[in-house]
């Protein structure tokens, strides 16, 4: 009888599981159907023996010292700030939109004093602002809301800014200084030894079995366990009761090259052109020396594994059904972006199944403690 079955060894499960299993010497089965742990933070050597990401371009960035106190416990880190380019009219300028993105775009040479009344002359108002579309056109205007933001974001959602929340947008800030960085945080780091490393440290306590290449529902019924966490897609938990949740999905497509590098950032951003959003390139973040290069394109699409959930007030609603559907299933904790329909961070996760944990110590029972 395990305490605990956790299904996906992603961030959610894999945090909660090593508090579980260390702080209160529970016995933890985690369960994920792909063939490894990481969940979409996973890396590899590929065949040329380049570290890559399977899922993407995972860069770790917090504000919080305690998660990243955390964590700290089962990596070394390497420092790295990312930067991002985007290809623009023909040209590679920063983004977020920063002074030089600016100056090199109109052939100008604005100071950061000058920018922000420029962006006020281009700028509309909007009363409330609502949309992924509100959020940037009341502060940089049309012209470069439509250069950087529309496209990209047809492209990523299927949908235009103006049917998506402005959370979503608003992710990627505007600057009138020189500030090219794509994060901010006093935290910006990637484990040095690559996540799914931090992830087999994080696994290694005695108390947690792992089992990978398995379905939750493949085994619920024969695997004895008390209790659940579970961090895949809610309603596929509740068999689409309310019918189907919208995430969005990504085709990966990998390649490596036999040159030592192909990109003067670690992601180029195609706003304008490409049926891809991006194209990263793992080297700039892992500082791995190595003679070829591996980069990763990322195709946007309707179908495949669930990666973003898609943030809209229609989605919202259905979001709040399955919500209260979990509220009211006992044992069960629903944690991650999945699985709380969030459009969260590696940090954000981390610090949702450390509040998790603070919860299950205050409401459950040690194991052998009355229980
Ligand atoms: P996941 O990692 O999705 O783990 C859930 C796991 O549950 C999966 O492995 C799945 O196989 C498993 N599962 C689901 N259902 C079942 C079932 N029935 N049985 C068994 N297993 C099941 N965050 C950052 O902080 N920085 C970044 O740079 C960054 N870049 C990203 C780039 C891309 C392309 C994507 C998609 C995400 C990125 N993220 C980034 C977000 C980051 O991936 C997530 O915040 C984090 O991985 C979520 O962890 P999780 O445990 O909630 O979910
Ligand atoms: N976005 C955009 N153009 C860009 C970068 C981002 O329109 O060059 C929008 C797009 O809608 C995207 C969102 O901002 O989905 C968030 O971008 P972020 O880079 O944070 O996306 P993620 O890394 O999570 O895929």
């Amino acid at each position: 009888m395990f305490d605990w079955m956790i299904v996906g060894a992603g961030f959610a499960g894999s945090v909660l599981a090593e508090r579980l299993a260390s702080q209160r010497g529970d016995t933890v089965l985690v369960v994920d159907r792909r063939n490894h742990i990481g969940g979409n933070a996973f890396d590899r050597y590929n065949e040329h023996g380049l570290l890559v990401h399977q899922y993407g371009p995972h860069i770790f960035h917090t504000n919080a010292q305690r998660i990243f106190d955390h964590l700290s416990q089962f990596t070394e880190w390497r420092p790295y700030e990312h930067r991002v380019l985007a290809s623009v009219d023909g040209m590679l300028v920063p983004i977020p939109i920063n002074l030089d993105t600016v100056n090199r775009l109109y052939g100008l040479s604005l100071t950061s004093e000058e920018l922000p009344a420029w962006f006020a002359a281009r700028a509309e108002p909007v009363e409330v602002i609502k949309t992924s579309e509100d959020v940037v056109v009341s502060v940089v205007g049309r012209e470069l809301y439509e250069k950087f933001f529309q496209g990209y974001t047809r492209k990523q959602w299927g949908l235009d800014p103006s049917q998506l929340d402005k959370s979503i947008t608003a992710r990627v800030p505007v600057r009138t200084d020189r500030d090219d960085r794509y994060f901010t945080d006093t935290h910006q780091f990637m484990p040095r030894d690559g996540y799914t490393r931090m992830f087999e440290r994080m696994l290694a306590h005695p108390n947690i079995s792992v089992m990978t290449s398995t379905d939750y529902r493949s085994i619920r019924d024969f695997v004895p366990h008390r209790r659940v966490i579970y961090t895949g897609p809610i309603d596929e938990y509740f068999d689409h009761r309310y019918g189907k949740l919208p995430y969005r999905s990504l085709q990966f497509a990998h390649e490596t090259h036999d040159v030592e590098q192909m990109l003067p950032t670690g992601t180029v951003n195609y706003p304008q052109t490409e049926d891809y959003t991006r194209v990263s390139e793992y080297k700039h973040m892992t500082g791995q020396v190595h003679p070829k290069t591996a980069i990763t394109y990322e195709y946007p699409s309707a179908d495949g594994d669930p990666y973003y959930p898609i943030l809209r007030p229609e989605n919202a609603a259905l979001y709040k059904q399955y919500e209260a559907l979990a509220q009211a299933t006992p044992d069960v904790w629903f944690v991650g972006r999945l699985a709380t329909y969030r459009y969260y961070n590696m940090d954000q996760v981390t610090g949702q199944a450390l509040a998790t944990f603070e919860r299950i110590e205050a409401q459950v029972p040690r194991s052998g403690v009355g229980d």
